[in-house]
């Protein structure tokens, strides 16, 4: 007999190789039939102390193991991974509400940074460099930065602890996480496979608990704590790296996005069409490289609204474990926040092309508005749900002013066949990740990460290490 979903729920923090009770208590629902689905240990400011306490210890003899031993404890965590996929691939659905489809993508997708950096952990190699005279030799060492404190959203629920937690892991780091309230059973699950892996006690520690501010301030203002990853909104972003200041911590944000998904006349409207549902669609629109501005040239403008619109059209809602293609967001409140974007658009002048009444619920019908401008407020906000915007561009200096017309610097995607294009547009848009002709631009091996209010920092990629490390040079003399 597999596991089942059930087997993955834990009864609160895993701190130190133990499974932290109280009988303080929060409820977990699933997100798309309003029913209860665990109820876990609320962490409180002293089992955050703790956990950053035991990392501590642990990081002790963690930075001395060596990069085999490490590769070889987060294989032995990805293999856990993959083998349990359908089960925590469940209790994500339950938990987060995306389709069971992209729940499983999402579990191989994390497991995936895991063995990534698995096999970067035996290349943290230094340098030697030539010195400016012969009696001195200059060594560099990477050394790891220490404790990392990361919080992490709902949105993807065990990828964004994988992706930081397999970088510390593999720098020699020891890890204390704090994901969302709304998601925690994900990240839970993910620490009873590192346990059962046999990544040693305090090496990662989750703590769960509804209280965000108090948790998240022991993190980013205890002096042990030596780095802090976030990815989440840029307001809170804004605060966390004024708290990280007084210990001056070496800070790591992923924070919003605006994509702007551009499609040129000479584009290949049908694949620019399958590549806009992924880009849109994936998570019912709740992640931050969503495509959030459709710039469409005036010429391919109508021929690209009314095949999306086909597209559109055929997307099923409802519970993620059923086949729906849309599942509910992740509660009332963030529908009933797109909800009014959508009619302050209408309001200011937008057209809706396509889209059913919201009728109050989770569920955020899929919608397309046209006759979007700059000036509107859904122009410069993330909208995190179903909701496509398309604004016409007259040619590609427009095109490029309306997608830098934004804070925010993280995707962009454009769709030409131009290949002088393919060049020059992303040379302008101040972005920190531009998909050409693709919308699946995120694995391990890239370096995801934004420019502008988007933050900065990389996760993934050979660049991905580079947050988790410090650089010791040695300069030896007396030759
Ligand atoms: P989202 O819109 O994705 O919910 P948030 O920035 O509000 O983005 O939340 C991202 C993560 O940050 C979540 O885990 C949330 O609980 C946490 N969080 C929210 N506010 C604070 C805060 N003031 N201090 C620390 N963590 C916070």
């Amino acid at each position: 007999m597999g596991n089942t979903y059930q087997d993955f729920i834990m009864p609160g923090s895993l701190v130190n190789g133990e499974w932290l009770h109280s009988d303080t208590r929060f409820s977990i629902f699933d997100k798309a039939t309003g029913e209860q689905l665990a109820s876990l240990a609320n962490a409180q400011v002293s089992d955050m102390e703790m956990a950053i306490s035991h990392a501590s210890v642990a990081f002790d003899s963690w930075r001395y193991t060596s990069g085999l031993e490490r590769a070889r404890l987060l294989m032995a965590w990805y293999e856990k991974l993959i083998e349990h996929r359908d089960a925590l691939a469940q209790l994500l659905t339950m938990e987060q509400g995306k389709p069971l489809s992209e729940a499983k993508g999402e579990i191989d997708y994390g497991a995936g940074y895991i063995r990534w950096f698995a096999g970067e952990a035996e290349r943290i190699d230094g340098d030697v460099c030539a010195g400016v005279n012969s009696t001195q030799h200059i060594q560099v060492v990477k050394k790891p930065v220490g404790v990392v404190g990361a919080i992490t959203p709902w949105n993807f629920p065990n990828a964004m602890i994988a992706r930081k937690a397999a970088a510390a892991l593999a720098a020699g780091c020891a890890f204390v996480g704090r994901p969302a309230a709304e998601t925690p059973l994900s990240a839970l699950a993910m620490a009873k496979l590192a346990q059962d892996a046999g990544i040693p006690a305090g090496v990662l520690n989750i703590v769960v608990g509804t209280d965000a501010k108090a948790l998240g301030k022991v993190l980013t203002q205890s002096e042990r704590v030596a780095k802090f990853s976030f990815t989440g909104s840029t307001r809170v972003g804004q605060q966390l790296i004024q708290d990280c200041a007084p210990t001056v911590k070496r800070v790591s944000m992923e924070l919003g996005g605006n994509a702007p998904f551009i499609v040129f006349e000479d584009a290949d409207i049908d694949a620019a069409v399958s590549a806009a549902m992924l880009a849109k669609f994936r998570n019912a629109g709740q992640t931050c490289v969503c495509a959030n501005r459709f710039l469409v040239h005036r010429s391919v403008h109508d021929k690209f609204v009314s095949a999306l619109m086909h597209k559109v059209a055929t997307l099923s809602i409802g519970n993620g474990l059923n086949g729906a293609d849309i599942g509910p967001l992740i509660g009332i409140h963030a529908a009933e926040k797109v909800n009014t974007l959508v009619v302050k658009a209408l309001a200011e002048g937008a057209s809706k092309h396509f889209g059913q009444e919201w009728t109050g619920s989770a569920f955020y019908p899929p919608t397309i508005l046209t006759d979007i401008t700059a000036e509107m407020a859904i122009f410069g906000q993330e909208i995190f749900g179903p909701v496509v915007t398309v604004i016409p561009f007259n040619d590609e200096a427009h095109a490029v002013s309306l997608a830098n017309q934004t804070e925010y610097g993280l995707a962009a995607y454009i769709f030409t066949n131009d290949y002088t294009r393919m060049k020059r547009v992303p040379d302008q848009l101040d972005y920190g990740m531009v998909g050409i002709n693709e919308a699946a631009i995120s694995n391990p091996a890239a370096p995801f990460g934004g420019v502008k209010h988007s933050g900065f920092g990389r996760e993934g990629s050979k660049y991905g290490l580079d947050d988790y490390l410090s650089i010791q040079y040695r300069c030896i003399g007396g030759y």
